[in-house]
């Protein structure tokens, strides 16, 4: 028996490797780490992959059990994301094996071959023949050498199993080295096309500076490419890419939502003759792998996806490029909570290339790293071609009437630009009809009974939702408390503002774009289509209407309740509304048509809504930063949460009065708040809490959070609630 003892990484959340025996047949020099094997786990067999070696194991030897395969012949990933993996696994104290398993195609990760399926064929080795002295015992073997000796060029495995030959036949053929897998990729008909399919804009001075900067580089460097929008930062990638591909190399590209940005993608197809590979939500599980292989390959030019498509292998990595790197959606909010952006930085260093952070409302943390000096500046301060940046206004609400929330004087400025055959955005952050109902007689209000939420009014179709936990019934008809009948819809949403406007301009359309209205598929394309025929119309929207459109025919950006941010309790409140408001607001004036921003709010002298009306997001940011700093807040101190949630308030709260005493126990400079409820303390039936912690180096912070998790895994306690750990959280 062999006494090769391997340390595989399963997708467990446990943060431990397991042993398990090599199994006979296998040495050490076959079994590298990142190769994947099928190992029996309980009563079930799982896929993991080798992560090391040893001789010994402190499992007691009749314990021990064997793998039961060893699925690739290579390890699947290439060096530097086999350490991306690692380090993301340590970085957000996750399990390695669960952290592989994302990182991985679900293909993949559950054992498929580590080839695209119509390409691969079985091909025979010069030295076999059917009368082969190693194939003396095996049938089955012989059969299959009989029939590939008549297939010169390969056969594949749909083929092959029509004469009743297994993937096991052939594997043991390769084993013997009397087989082997070839590959034909579609992708090989290259003709030597021009790399360019259309010329590239001529730059500006700005993009020159930067795309010089770029070039100039050597190895690693992070850059900052803050630029107005509108100001040509797709431009900036696009020569960048350009410059790496003559190189002979790949580029990365990762943009927050695919699926609302058609348009982003066209942009990179339109540009280049190369291959293209898209990773986005829509691709089932083969198309998924066939792109990553391609990635994998280098067939693959450019690569461009999601928050996950971090974790694609570059043969020839030259570039990685993160499209609006202030975006919520680079950040997992569950399971591995990592942060494409942060991750795409550590990757370029790894892998020793550059990358360009973009976005015309950076966050505050590429800020902070800009200020440490980590990451390098770029500026783009104004818009390309002939377009201007619009102008802002605030319109002061206070004692005005309002028509379903709607002031006179942005009534007739809506008017008038559509008189003049313009289009009009009118932007408010809430689905549905409207946020709340109540009684007019008790005051009653709809809650959610699952949450510490109100049920949202819908009408289309008319019903109660709770966007909490997605909880639905019947509008109700009487006050449940007084019996009144008398309940009215409070508040506006998307839907009650559509039909507003519908009422005050029947002449033109209104277009609705939120998640309910463009749930079927295609139909944000056909409501894209409509906005982009240029036609006068009104569009009215949710957050989906910020991100990254071209709508050259909006001249009026109208933002309809600036006051929630103001009083956000979170901390990032502020930060995450002038970043939404800078942003619709950047959709208006793309063309040579000037835009006009207004913005309806009873605080018009506050000073974020100064900043926003005069010198804009970089001042905001700035004196945020300044808060933070003295604050002590992230970015400017290191976070981690550690959240829990239980049937009852109390279990979940012991558990972390528990874990933070233990963390105190260290004694390092780790300031430890809470536990306190989370900000909606009850959802979808569960109570949360959560206790943070605080530090001035992200070193000392990681190393409380490494024994402590493991010393919080083995409590009796943490087995009754759910927990989980959030470094560099988000929301908190
Ligand atoms: P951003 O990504 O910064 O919002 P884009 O790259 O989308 O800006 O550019 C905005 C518009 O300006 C696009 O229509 C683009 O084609 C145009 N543009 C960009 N750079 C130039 C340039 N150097 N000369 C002329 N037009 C440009
Ligand atoms: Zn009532
Ligand atoms: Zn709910």
């Amino acid at each position: 028996m062999s006494s090769l003892i391997l340390q595989i990484a399963l997708p467990s959340p446990l943060r431990r490797l397991f042993d398990y025996r090599a199994g006979p047949g296998l040495s050490a020099d076959q079994l590298l780490p990142g190769m994947r094997v099928r190992v029996p786990f309980g009563q079930r067999q799982l896929v993991g992959l080798i992560v090391s070696s040893s001789s010994t194991s402190v499992v007691p030897a009749s314990k021990l059990r064997s793998i039961s395969e060893l699925i690739d012949l290579s390890p699947v990933l290439p060096k530097s994301l086999w350490l991306l993996c690692i380090w993301t696994a340590q970085y957000y104290q996750h399990s390695l094996g669960d952290t592989l398993s994302c990182a991985l195609p679900n293909l993949l990760a559950q054992g498929e071959a580590a080839l695209a399926r119509q390409d691969m064929l079985w091909q025979l080795l010069p030295a076999a023949y059917p009368e082969h002295p190693a194939l003396r015992r095996a049938q089955k073997q012989k059969e299959a050498v009989r029939i590939l000796a008549q297939h010169p060029h390969g056969l594949s495995h749909a083929l092959l199993s029509q004469w009743g030959l297994a993937r096991d036949t052939l594997e043991a053929l390769e084993r013997k080295q009397l087989v082997q897998r070839i590959t034909q990729s579609p992708h090989h008909q290259r003709e030597p096309l021009p790399l360019l399919r259309e010329p590239h804009l001529q730059a500006n001075a700005e993009q020159q500076a930067a795309l010089q900067a770029i070039a100039a580089g050597k190895g690693f460097t992070a850059w900052l490419l803050q630029g107005i929008t509108g100001s040509g930062k797709t431009e900036v990638y696009l020569q960048s890419i350009e410059h790496c591909l003559r190189d002979g190399r790949q580029a990365l590209i990762l943009v927050p939502e695919i699926g609302l940005t058609p348009q982003t993608v066209e942009r990179f197809r339109r540009r280049f003759n190369v291959p293209l590979a898209v990773l986005h939500s829509g691709l089932n599980d083969r198309e998924r792998l066939d792109a990553w292989l391609a990635a994998r390959e280098g067939e693959a030019a450019l690569v461009i996806g999601t928050r996950s498509a971090i974790f694609t292998p570059l043969a020839r990595p030259g570039l990685l490029i993160v499209d609006e790197e202030h975006d919520l959606s680079y950040k997992q909010q569950e399971g591995l909570r990592y942060n494409a952006r942060d991750l795409a930085v550590y990757r370029a260093h790894l892998e020793q290339i550059p990358v360009i952070l973009g976005s015309a409302t950076p966050s505050l943390e590429s800020l902070h790293n800009v200020e440490r000096g980590r990451y390098q500046l770029l500026r783009l301060s104004e818009r390309a071609g002939n377009a201007r940046p619009p102008q802002f206004q605030c319109i002061d609400i206070r004692s005005q009437p309002l028509q379903d929330g709607l002031s006179r004087p942005l009534l007739q400025a809506i008017g008038s630009h559509l008189k003049h055959g313009n289009q009009v955005l009118v932007f408010i952050n809430r689905r549905g009809f409207a946020p709340t109902l109540m009684c007019h007689d008790c005051g009653w209000i709809a809650d959610c009974r699952r949450c510490d939420a109100r049920m949202t009014l819908h009408q289309q179709p008319a019903h109660l939702h709770c966007h909490h936990c997605d909880s639905q019934r019947p509008i109700d008809r009487q006050c449940p408390k007084c019996q009144s009948s008398d309940l009215r819809p409070i508040g506006a949403g998307t839907e009650r503002t559509e039909d507003s406007l519908q009422q005050q301009f029947p002449g033109y359309p209104v277009l609705r774009i939120d998640r309910d209205s463009t749930a079927r598929k295609d139909a944000m394309q056909q409501l894209l289509a409509r906005v982009h025929s240029g036609a006068p119309c009104l569009l009215v929207g949710t957050q989906m209407l910020a991100k990254g459109h071209h709508f050259p025919d909006v001249t009026l950006v109208a933002i309809l309740d600036a006051d929630g941010g103001l009083f956000s309790a979170d901390f990032r409140g502020p930060e995450r509304m002038a970043q939404m408001i800078t942003q619709v607001a950047g959709r208006a004036g793309r063309a040579d048509k000037p835009g006009q921003v207004l913005i309806q709010t009873h605080m018009a002298e506050h000073p974020l809504l100064q900043d926003l009306c005069g010198p804009g997001y970089p001042a905001i940011a700035a004196s945020e930063l300044a808060l933070r700093h003295s604050a002590g807040l992230p970015p400017c101190r290191y976070a981690a949460l550690l959240r829990a949630e239980a049937n009852l308030a109390q279990t979940a709260e012991d558990f972390l009065q528990l874990a933070a005493d233990l963390a105190l126990k260290y004694q390092l400079p780790v300031e430890i708040l809470g536990p306190v409820p989370a900000a909606m303390e009850r959802r979808a039936g569960r109570y949360r809490a959560q206790l943070l912690l605080l530090a001035e180096q992200r070193a000392t912070l990681h190393s409380l959070l490494t024994p402590w998790l493991q010393q919080l895994e083995l409590l009796p306690a943490a087995r009754k609630v759910r927990w989980s750990i959030d470094v560099d959280p988000l929301d908190m």
